[in-house]
């Protein structure tokens, strides 16, 4: 365990608040020790009310801040003397002692404070830490995790049962500690939680957090290996290294695998489900596990992660039967406290484990699918060194569930907005490194999509920032380049469910009676078969769209009104545009809209070079500012436009749309 204190760049003793974020990023850079929004922190001070009277106050880390990230605003500033009474209370439930909380508040304007504040009250120190350290966890979920903990910790100890984090945790500690005859011991274990460590300085608690992770770090390196019940394999683990132009195709499963395992996921789930592929190799090697069906099958390592992973893992394919799982086990507790109405949660599964796809995980949102990911990997590593130190046993069924329909749970999600229109939903779009296709992203990650960008020029890998978005360089006219990149796009976000085809080419203005063959190949490769090979590539995964396919080409007025000099655009256009209507026609049955959108003179794109546009404008007989203005509304018809109506004609308002070409060039007397 790495301490990364840096005496340089911790701020002066004078501030104790940039103390506690400086810590608190600290701990927050390692996920050995917290993963994304779990542990909290805080520290005493004196804060200046609006009187200018100094009130002693707790600052705490606030619900939805990040310990890596975490900023001065992130921190809930609460009367101490109000903590100390509401923390002696006989009994709160967990909503009244957040209200309670939300009244102690210095600042109307501040997050909600954590669940755990009132623990916080209760420790003396200036600085609190608080962590879900994964070697902590390896102890602590352990039939003698108490004595194991113990043992590798040493006496200057308190251990903390598992109790329900919130006001019956607060509670039992203040039982706990008022018996404690004496000074504090340095250290408080939660069992199958976490750890608390604290001091008068920020330095004196995060050195004794890597101190005693470390301690944990060391016991379990001398002892897991010692054990004789090591697990073994069915088979070696083929070991699934991160995809490459070069190796995706030889190691990956077959893409329509992936798909149909999303397309049922999100069936169960009753919407839209992002699914991403880990390929490292200690996923796939834990995947192939000879006891699999019984080591992942325990619940989790601390029982905040439930929100992110579910209790149990999915293992293998089987989404029905796990629904069907979920379902009993919700009836089952949620039997247990009738008079208090829940909601059932969707009942598929976050994390799948198959020996063929590995860990794939799902969620709303790729962030969700991340995150998901990242806390069961860390979760393998807690489970297999358990195993090896004599059993990964994780809390009961009922005291995840407590956490997994806890009434703070279910308000926030009563509390949440509607999704955006496509979130869960993947759109693949060609040329997004510039202009239209760019403009597509745009519009598409706007409403919730996850997309895949695609184009020869490598400023498509920074057209939008992740983890929404993947920019994949790639030359659409070669088949295996596209096959690739679909692979990537599968493994990343789990299918394609909108195909937006944007990429094309213009090339130099040239008359019939000198018509150059080399031209016509390049312009019909780009803008006609390199489409057909894109419809065709893509068709499996547009008929496992959870929703519906949609495919938009992006067309051209050039396919209704040619222009002179532009024989191969405007033939290579209108013969795309035939193509989207064959597919139209041949797709129905499989709930595939295609449709075509035909933009004209849009002027913020790749095509247009100044000098490409000033050859047009003098084959109208026109100067530029003529050519450029020259549609009926005389409106500006941008890549921004074009990207609103492609993202309309994917969305709901055309469900009855098929086979439909829709200008977008501001009117064009020669189409109307
Ligand atoms: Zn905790």
């Amino acid at each position: 365990m790495r301490n990364r204190w840096d005496e340089n760049e911790a701020p002066a003793d004078g501030d104790l608040l940039d103390q506690c974020v400086y810590v608190s990023r600290l701990l927050g850079a390692d996920p050995d020790l917290v993963l994304h929004g779990g542990g909290n922190t805080s520290v005493k001070t004196t804060t200046r009310d609006a009187l200018g009277r100094h009130v002693d106050s707790l600052l705490v880390k606030g619900s939805g801040w990040d310990l890596a990230s975490i900023e001065r605003p992130g921190f809930a500033p609460l009367r101490l003397e109000r903590l100390r009474e509401i923390v002696q209370a006989e009994s709160l439930s967990d909503s009244e002692m957040m209200n309670e909380l939300r009244c102690a508040l210095l600042d109307a304007r501040a997050p909600d404070p954590s669940v755990e504040t009132l623990l916080h009250t209760l420790i003396p120190d200036t600085f609190v830490l608080h962590t879900h350290a994964d070697a902590v966890l390896k102890l602590t979920n352990l039939d003698d995790g108490e004595a194991r903990i113990r043992e590798a910790l040493g006496d200057d100890l308190i251990v903390v049962p598992y109790v329900m984090p919130g006001f019956d945790l607060a509670k039992y500690c203040r039982e706990l500690l008022g018996r404690v005859s004496g000074a504090l011991p340095r250290t408080m274990v939660l069992l199958r939680h976490g750890v608390f460590t604290y001091g008068d300085s920020a330095r004196i608690a995060y050195d004794r957090m890597i101190e005693v992770v470390g301690r944990a770090e060391q016991y379990i390196g001398e002892h897991a290996q010692a054990t004789p019940s090591a697990p073994t394999l069915t088979q070696t683990p083929t070991p699934m290294p991160t995809p490459t132009p070069a190796t995706r195709s030889q190691a990956a499963p077959d893409i329509l695998e992936v798909a149909s395992l999303r397309e049922a996921i999100s069936r169960v789930a009753g919407v839209p489900m992002i699914a991403t592929r880990s390929t490292d190799a200690t996923s796939a090697a834990f995947c192939h596990r000879a006891d699999l069906a019984t080591v992942s099958q325990q619940g989790p390592a601390t029982p905040d992660h439930v929100i992110r992973t579910k209790r149990l893992p999915m293992v293998g394919r089987d989404v029905d039967t796990y629904a069907k799982g979920y379902v009993a086990y919700y009836e089952a507790q949620e039997s247990r406290s009738p008079d208090t109405p829940l909601k059932m949660l969707d009942p598929a599964p976050r994390i799948a484990l198959d020996p063929e796809l590995g860990l794939v995980a799902f969620g709303r949102r790729p962030k969700d699918a991340d995150i998901a990911a990242d806390v069961y990997r860390h979760t393998i590593g807690i489970v297999e060194d358990a195993e090896q130190l004599g059993g990964y046993r994780a809390l009961s069924a009922e005291d995840i569930f407590a956490v997994e329909y806890w009434e703070l749970e279910q308000a926030k999600l009563r509390r949440a907005g509607a999704p955006p229109e496509f979130a869960g939903e993947v759109a693949l779009v060609t040329g997004a490194a510039s202009g239209i296709g760019k403009g597509c992203v745009k519009a598409l990650l706007g409403r919730g999509a996850a997309v895949v960008g695609l184009d020869i020029d490598e400023g498509v890998t920074t057209t939008a920032p992740g983890p929404d978005y993947l920019g994949i360089v790639t030359d659409v006219t070669d088949p295996a380049a596209v096959k690739d990149a679909i692979a990537q796009a599968v493994d990343r976000f789990g299918g394609i469910d909108m195909l937006i085809a944007s990429a094309g080419i213009f090339g130099p203005s040239r008359a019939m009676a000198e018509f150059d063959p080399r031209q016509w190949r390049t312009t019909l490769s780009v803008n006609t078969e390199a489409f057909a090979d894109l419809l065709a590539q893509t068709h499996g995964l547009l008929k496992r769209a959870p929703r519906y396919g949609r495919v938009v080409l992006i067309g051209s007025k050039n396919a209704a009104a040619p222009g002179p000099g532009a024989a191969a655009y405007s033939a290579s256009k209108a013969a795309a545009t035939q193509l989207a209507r064959v597919a139209a026609l041949e797709w129905a049955p499989d709930g595939i809209r295609v449709n075509t959108v035909h933009p004209d003179a849009v002027f913020d794109t790749g095509l247009w070079s100044a000098e490409v546009i000033e050859a047009r404008a003098t084959h109208y007989g026109m100067t530029v500012e003529e050519y450029k203005q020259r549609n009926l509304l005389h409106t500006e018809v941008t890549s921004d436009v074009v990207g609103t109506v492609v993202a309309d004609l994917c969305g709901p308002a055309f469900r009855a749309t098929t086979g439909a070409q829709i200008p977008v060039d501001g009117g064009s007397d020669r189409i109307i």
